[in-house]
């Protein structure tokens, strides 16, 4: 009789480390992740994180934003118009609510082994930012090379999607996580869907993605070098970094190295770097190369291996609590293999498919 071996159940989640968000202090290292590599990048990229979210321009970004009122919509009614960030007024009262995130929050960054997405925020726990670890492995990588151009890289794209996230937590901060983000306040791209208590399909807004798109001047993603690559040295290590508009029409370039750089050393005058501008014609559409996020078309649009394999369900509607913002999904399609995203339904059929 054979026996069949077992593969120890994985824990939740990686031993942590917890990094205070907080400007003024240098951020407490309670435990290891895997290794000292990932501790320094990931140590590195809440520094520049916290830099970046509480620069004048994002806090003016954010109170903005946190100012915009308005419930959900039905699946099938129009979403409303994005705002504008000039025609929205600065409220005081939120800016010192910011200030007061920005001094006193205790944020927690959770290196997480389950989550599909490429992070996640909860109401439920809201000073907990869980991060994949599928992001952290090739940062760790990326910081033991020593290459300059790979670490910049590879920190903006940790401290993006940090601030990102941070975007969500202050939201759940002021409105003491009750709260959730009004439609109005997106892309025009990208919406988070829920079910309300009537079990009808409802859109929120993703307050994340637009933080980006006016921050960065899009919504960041970064390429990866394919295994067949000469210049490839190991699994996601990222090629570039490139910027998605989501208005009026799809739009990407990629990211000027020398405004990364600038960015991220914190250059004198870095802040006239963002946001980023782009050097060359934008490239129509959506890019479709290899990348460590995917900017899934909305909230229950999955990533797929291309026809012949297997379905490859993120996460489905049912398996979620109706808490969780979800924000994207991080693609695990085989290199070779044709890359759709598909809507799932509630049962897990696909209900239509995307190519990008
Ligand atoms: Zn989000």
């Amino acid at each position: 009789m054979s026996v069949q071996p077992t593969t120890p159940a994985r824990p939740s989640y990686k031993p942590q480390t917890s990094f205070p968000i907080r400007t003024e202090a240098s951020g407490e290292l309670i435990r290891y992740v895997e290794d000292d590599d990932q501790i320094a990048v990931l140590r590195s990229a809440v520094t520049l994180a916290r830099r970046l979210f509480f620069s004048p321009l994002s806090k003016m970004i954010v109170v903005k934003l946190l100012g915009v009122e308005g419930g959900p919509v039905g699946e099938h009614d129009p979403t409303p118009h994005p705002v504008r960030l000039q025609d929205l007024p600065m409220d005081i009262s939120i800016a010192q609510d910011v200030d007061r995130f920005q001094h006193e929050a205790q944020v927690k960054v959770v290196v997480d082994t389950t989550i599909r997405g490429y992070a996640k925020t909860n109401s439920t726990e809201p000073l907990i930012l869980r991060i994949n670890s599928d992001l952290v492995v090739p940062a760790g990588k990326a910081w033991r090379s020593g290459n300059t151009a790979e670490v910049n890289m590879t920190l903006l794209n940790l401290s993006c999607v940090m601030c990102h996230e941070l975007m969500h937590l202050v939201r759940m901060q002021r409105f003491a996580a009750t709260h959730d983000t009004p439609p109005s306040v997106s892309d025009g791209l990208r919406y988070r869907e829920d079910v309300d208590d009537n079990g009808d399909n409802i859109v929120y807004g993703e307050g994340g993605w637009l933080w980006e798109v006016e921050y960065f001047g899009g919504a960041l993603g970064a390429t990866v070098f394919p295994r067949d690559h000469f210049c490839y040295k190991y699994d996601n290590q990222i090629h570039y970094v490139f910027a998605e508009r989501p208005t009026p029409e799809t739009t990407w370039f990629k990211v000027p190295y020398n405004q990364i750089r600038a960015v991220v050393e914190g250059f004198s005058g870095w802040q006239q770097n963002v946001p980023f501008t782009p050097t060359a014609p934008l490239n129509h559409g959506r890019n479709s190369a290899p990348r460590l996020r995917i900017s899934s078309l909305s909230t229950t649009m999955h990533a797929y291996d291309g026809p012949g394999t297997k379905a490859r369900v993120e996460q489905s509607d049912s398996t979620l609590d109706s808490d969780t913002v979800r924000c994207a999904y991080r693609g695990h399609a085989a290199e070779t293999s044709k890359v759709s995203i598909v809507k799932i339904g509630r049962d897990g059929e696909i209900l239509a498919r995307h190519p990008i």
